[in-house]
């Protein structure tokens, strides 16, 4: 294995190469008229696409993870599509961007906030007027009642959940359309619906004592259409902070939950409960009762959705165990989204909020291994300098879907805004939204 600075410094040259190529490069991008069919890579194999801070336009010009990457071979025909970014934007170099950048923002003023996502590259979050987590934008999205337009620089369900919550009069905008969340992608309404009609055939619709028979609960990483499912049909969202608050909420209305759609959050939160590896079947959207028999889903607590986060997978056991081989005393915190065996092997799991807080109270000289996200292992260092802080991914590989969020993105759809126009705004529908606001609500109100 390399060592802790070996890959400090691999990631900065990298860093590096990716700046010069930028430079040099200016190709154009995916045009809106671009009908290629998305390249399918096989669940269960992780696409992180590591050579994505090699060529930052790359994922543009061939269009191989994005939104329906993850769910299907071609792009779903609803899934936003971006348009190309004029060449004076592709070709522009990084001081002439960072240049461009801060001049329309100051232009601009308060009326329009910045909204940076926790794993965004540094060329971005340094523009931020907010960096947070989904949740903790979509809330400063609520707190500003004076700005009239948000950039979120984040990916496409945050952006959603951020129009939700914010005035009816302030427009969401995501700088790059094909931002989207592989994850989030895994489950699409229509499976959903399908997935929920044959539990209600095989479970029924009343249970004993006026329980729910089972009670959905969706991840934040999913679509509003999700999210306004669960709040028509008595269910709730969760985070990555709360999912135990809201999991011990859903069982006091339901006998059972299906989870939607990180499996591994929802079996690391059901295993902290002590619910077994037998009462958690897995739900394939593809195989009628998502491959389980009806006694199967009869005994289970939490019906998991077979989705995942392509970042957070690449962890293993074997490389904690490297890790901690090659550093004694070494300390690992993992994020949720990580399989149950690394979250076991981990000496701490939890939230962003939660690494962070771990980061900050961390003794001067500490050693530290996390399972999260680079730019935001990064940013971490550069805030410790006292401690050793690294990814436990020896391939330093960053979320490839927030990655498309390029600072020559930013420029142009600040200098459009400038402009007058209000380019790639979000809208979710007003009915998708109320169902949408219900859930959210019940989370907000499940807080302990
Ligand atoms: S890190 Fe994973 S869950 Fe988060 S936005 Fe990227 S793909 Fe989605």
């Amino acid at each position: 294995m390399s060592s802790v600075h070996e890959l400090i410094r691999g990631a900065a040259m990298r860093e590096a190469a990716a700046r010069e190529t930028t430079r040099t490069t200016g190709r154009p991008l995916a045009s809106a008229g671009h009908r290629r069919p998305i390249v399918l890579r096989a669940t269960g194999v992780s696409s992180c696409d590591t050579e994505l801070a090699d060529d930052p336009w790359a994922i543009d010009r061939d269009p191989g993870y994005g939104p329906g990457a993850s769910s299907a071979d071609t792009i779903p025909s609803l899934a936003p599509r971006q348009g190309p970014l004029p060449a004076e934007y592709t070709s522009a170099s990084d001081a002439e961007l960072t240049e461009r950048i801060m001049a329309a923002k100051a232009a601009l003023g308060d009326r329009v906030q910045i909204l940076g996502h926790f794993y965004q590259r540094d060329e971005i979050v340094q523009h931020a007027d907010f960096v947070g987590d989904s949740f903790m934008l979509a809330q400063a999205a609520k707190e500003h009642p004076e700005a009239e337009a948000f950039v979120f620089c984040g990916v496409h369900f945050m952006a959603e959940t951020a129009d939700i919550l914010s005035g009816p009069d302030q427009a969401v905008i995501l700088p790059n359309l094909a931002a989207g969340c592989s994850m989030a992608d895994m489950a699409t309404i229509d499976q959903v619906e399908e997935c929920w009609k044959q539990l209600t055939a095989t479970l029924g619709t009343g249970a004993p004592g006026g329980l729910q028979p089972v009670i959905p609960v969706t991840y934040m990483n999913s679509s509003a259409a999700i999210k306004a499912f669960c709040g028509r049909n008595g269910g709730i969202v969760c985070t990555s902070s709360n999912a135990r608050t809201v999991l011990e909420w859903a069982f006091e209305r339901g006998q059972r939950v299906v989870f939607f759609p990180d499996q591994h959050l929802g079996r690391n939160t059901a295993k902290a409960m002590g619910i077994t590896e037998e009462e958690m079947p897995l739900w394939r959207p593809h195989l009628a009762l998502g491959g389980n028999t009806a006694a199967e889903l009869e005994a289970a607590r939490v019906i998991l959705w077979n989705g995942f986060c392509s970042v957070h997978k690449r962890f293993t056991v074997a490389q904690i165990e490297q890790a901690r081989a090659d550093f004694p005393g070494l300390t690992v915190i993992v994020h949720p989204e990580c399989p149950a065996a690394v979250v076991d092997a981990a000496d701490g799991a939890g939230s962003t909020e939660y690494i962070r807080k771990e980061i900050e109270a961390a003794a001067p000289g500490s050693v530290i291994a996390i399972g999260t996200e680079i730019n935001l292992v990064n940013r971490l260092q550069q805030q410790r300098p006292d401690l050793t802080i690294f990814c436990l991914d020896p391939v330093v590989c960053p979320c490839s879907t927030m990655y498309r969020i390029h600072p020559a993105y930013l420029a142009w759809t600040l200098e459009a805004l400038l402009a007058g126009e209000t380019p790639n705004q979000i809208s979710v529908s007003a009915e998708v939204a109320d169902d949408s606001r219900v859930a959210l609500e019940r989370m907000l109100a499940a807080r302990p």
